[in-house]
């Protein structure tokens, strides 16, 4: 179960969802009361349902404004997706965003206004790379060390900083010159302070120069081991859907110069009871103000205004309103007809934005063998297939579980090529290579390729090479547009990036009125 079809939980249970034709007070259809309107209304259309757009509408809808929010899908909440209906027992797993974390300032604000409490995740047990099981206790503990070259310590995460140290002191040096105590990327929602933000293309040329080249590159450059690059292929390549080969190095040596990277001690939590209920509590505010089932095809626009087209069961039927927030992917904006066109640095990195591969499966076992003495664990880091595999079902009651995996990267477009069946052959043997006893309870799997979803065909935005400017100028208001989404954020591929980004463009649409 690749895709949305058999485990929709269809969005039309809660009441939110008002199909084309529905009847409204008065009369008249949702159709008609879009098209009763002219633009003179002062209509804000909002393009997307997902965190940035529901964020976004939320807001402006709280500031008396007047919007419609046109969205593809029957649900909301976009590349937030819990499977509820794929297993038994009511069990329930994450097939999208999952992971919150401790610095989710906007996800932690907008769950405590909602009701929704955060369950901590659990960390690494084990690690299973190069055929060989560890026990991470005795990797602290420098009782054995990873199988590759080169690297020191016990760390997983970070064995390539010492090839890049220099790059990282001379920007900490510069920053001290320039007086800026603390480096800091500006949260352009207005909702959190952050002192001190810079400019980066105010940061020295070579330091600059450094997003010419890839990771791999750089790291082959200052003398890393093939090692140290695979095993940065399973550590922050993967966190980024990417590869060391494409990734941008000046983003690698910034992580470890703010020090924000991922890494396997990272403190991260979730939604209790699921992470979808975050959008669906956007939704419920916001009813009747989103159609859901309108992919929008064309956006038009001149000086009086802005003229969305999108299918309304099957026919192109369009809305105008005084401005438009995008809050698509670009993956899919790239594909509908703008015109006229924006500016050309904007269509260029409408065009070329990268993005990575992202595959999760969820696998229903009848027992949870992974707690019982001498399993390697509940949480384990691996170099196979799955790359990360761990017991997701931690808030639900036994004895069933569920065990979630997560590849990016070569391996998710590797395993998105083969049909449903494979995949989950693929998953019981990699199962079994970690835990021997595995087979004897499996039950049954589903599985998710972002790269196959027809509102995305991605995983989630990532700095490619070259690609340093791109999120200012995806973010950059243009005329009656203004544009949201994670790839717009400084918080880039995450829930709460992707809620900063709604903010921002609730403010910029604010503040110009
Ligand atoms: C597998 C996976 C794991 C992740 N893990 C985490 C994690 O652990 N923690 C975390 O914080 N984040 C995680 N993320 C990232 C997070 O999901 C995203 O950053 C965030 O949800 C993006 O929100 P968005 O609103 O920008 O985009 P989306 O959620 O993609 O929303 C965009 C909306 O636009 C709609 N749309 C697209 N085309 C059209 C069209 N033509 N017309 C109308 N509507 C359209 C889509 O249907 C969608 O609803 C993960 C993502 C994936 C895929």
């Amino acid at each position: 179960m690749s895709n949305e079809k058999s485990t929709r939980r269809e969005f039309i249970k809660t009441g939110l969802f008002l199909g084309a034709g529905a009847l409204l007070p008065g009369g008249l259809t949702l159709t008609n009361m879009i098209q009763s309107k002219n633009s003179d209304d002062r209509r804000i259309i909002i393009i997307g349902a997902g965190l940035a757009g529901l964020a976004c509408a939320y807001d402006l809808w709280q500031a008396g404004f007047n919007i419609i929010l046109l969205e593809a899908r029957s649900r909301p909440g976009g590349r937030v997706r819990t499977y509820r209906d794929s297993f038994a027992d009511g069990l329930y797993a994450e097939m999208g965003a999952e992971y919150v974390d401790s610095e989710d300032h906007y996800v932690k604000k907008y769950a405590k206004e909602f009701g929704l409490s955060i369950l901590k995740a659990k960390l690494y047990d084990g690690v299973y790379v190069r055929g060989k099981k560890f026990r991470m206790k005795d990797l602290q503990n420098l009782r054995h060390q990873l199988p590759y070259a080169d690297i020191e310590g016990s760390n997983l995460f970070g064995q390539e900083k010492k090839y890049i140290n220099h790059y990282v002191e001379k920007i900490r040096t510069w920053s001290k010159q320039n007086s800026i105590s603390s480096f800091s990327l500006h949260d352009s929602s207005g909702q959190k302070k952050i002192k001190n933000s810079i400019n980066i293309n105010n940061l020295p040329q070579d330091i600059l120069d450094l997003d010419n080249l890839s990771i791999a590159d750089l790291l082959r450059k200052e003398g890393a081991h093939k090692d140290i690059i695979e095993l940065y292929t399973f550590t922050s390549a993967t966190e980024s859907t990417g590869r060391p080969g494409t990734l941008s190095a000046l983003s690698m040596v910034l992580d470890h110069f703010m020090a924000g990277g991922f890494n396997e001690e990272t403190d991260e939590g979730r939604i209790h009871g699921g992470n979808d209920q975050l959008p669906k509590a956007f939704a419920k505010s916001l009813a009747d103000k989103i159609l859901y089932r309108r992919p929008v095809k064309k956006i038009e626009y001149d000086n009086s205004g802005v003229e969305v087209s999108f299918l309304e069961n099957g026919t192109l039927t369009s809305v105008k309103g005084d401005k438009c927030a995008i809050a698509m992917p670009v993956s899919i904006l790239r594909r509908t007809k703008i015109s006229p066109a924006f500016a050309p640095d904007k269509m260029h990195c409408i065009r070329e934005q990268s993005y990575g591969h992202v595959m999760k499966i969820a696998m229903q076992f009848k027992r949870r063998f992974w707690d019982e003495p001498g399993s390697l664990g509940q949480r384990v880091f691996t170099d196979t297939p799955l790359r990360r595999v761990y017991h997701h079902s931690i808030d639900q009651p036994g004895p069933r579980g569920i065990l979630l995996s997560f590849t990016s990267g070569a391996d998710a477009e590797k395993l998105g090529r083969m049909n449903d069946l494979r995949r989950m052959k693929v998953a019981k043997s990699t199962c079994r290579e970690i835990w021997q006893e595995a087979p004897r309870y499996w039950e049954d799997g589903v599985s998710k390729y972002w790269n196959e979803d027809p509102w995305m065909r991605a995983s989630y935005s990532m700095v490619g090479v070259g690609q340093k400017d791109f999120r200012e100028i995806l973010s950059r208001k243009e005329g009656l547009f203004h544009f949201a989404g994670e790839h717009t954020s400084i918080h880039r591929s995450s829930m709460n990036g992707a809620i900063e980004s709604g903010l921002r463009v609730s403010r910029e649409i604010q503040r110009d009125n």
